[in-house]
């Protein structure tokens, strides 16, 4: 399935600036067909103005009298509530209703419905749904915005239906440190230890194992290595200079 198979419905919106906004989240994720069932107010300048730019989807969308209609071509719908209703639809998270999409061909479209700002969808309508779509939520506070819970689905479907983007161009690569690198900059970090005064070779508190362990943790590379020699000679020269 490609991103343009999905089709948004927005049923009885009353808000027209949520529809601009719902407009924009799908263009934000590349989803195009938009569908309002009976909204309120239909073209309107708030719509237009939340969809900031997004008015390409705003001048295509259909709108419908019934739900049906907006349904129809889809050979599957998804509601989406705020609420877990009853058991008789089986829920899904947006994920869950994501990799659903990805099983299906090329060219099949599958709806997801959306309800009133104020009262959801109605029984009626959740039953023309195959599935139930919850986004998990604070229970005590359950109800995204229209156009928010919009954005969160489109968002689930494109992360499941577009490979992720070529990776960006990799820093050159740069070899890691070989264990001998390592071990002669722990010895020469030893003897910076012990000639500087901060390592007693009468109590040397495992403070070597200790650092060989820390530097280990770190997987430095050869040039990082070569910088922390760098240091060490510096130090000692220094050392050398002060005697
Ligand atoms: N009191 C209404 C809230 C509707 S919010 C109710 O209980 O259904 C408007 C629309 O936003 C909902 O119909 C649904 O489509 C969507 N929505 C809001 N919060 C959601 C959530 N947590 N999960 C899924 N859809 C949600």
């Amino acid at each position: 399935m490609r991103l343009e198979d999905i089709v948004i419905v927005l049923v009885g919106t009353t808000d027209p600036g949520n529809i601009g906004a719902a407009a924009r989240a799908m263009r934000t994720m590349g989803l195009a067909d938009l569908r309002l069932v009976t909204p309120r107010h239909f073209p309107h300048d708030k719509a237009t103005a939340r969809a900031s730019g997004a008015d390409v989807i705003l001048e295509q969308a259909g709108v419908f009298d019934t739900l049906d209609d907006a349904l129809a071509g889809t050979v599957r719908a998804y509601g989406t509530s705020a609420r877990l209703r009853s058991l008789r639809w089986p829920v899904a998270d947006p994920a869950g209703t994501a990799a659903q999409f990805v099983e299906r061909p090329d060219g099949e479209r599958v709806a997801v419905v959306f309800g009133r700002e104020k009262t959801g969808l109605t029984n009626d309508e959740l039953a023309r749904c195959h599935a139930l779509v919850h986004i998990d939520t604070n229970p005590a506070f359950s109800s995204l915005n229209l156009a928010m819970a919009v954005q969160v689905l489109a968002y689930e479907a494109r992360r499941a239906l577009v490979e992720p983007a070529a990776t960006a161009p990799e820093e050159p690569e740069v070899r890691p440190a070989t264990l001998d690198e390592m071990r002669y900059f722990y010895e020469h970090l030893e003897r910076v230890m012990l000639s500087s005064g901060f390592l007693d070779p009468k109590n040397p508190r495992h403070l070597m194992r200790r650092l060989n362990r820390l530097f280990n943790r770190a997987l430095p590379d050869h040039n990082e290595i070569n910088i922390l020699r760098g240091l060490l000679s510096a130090v000692e020269d220094h050392i050398d200079q002060t005697e």
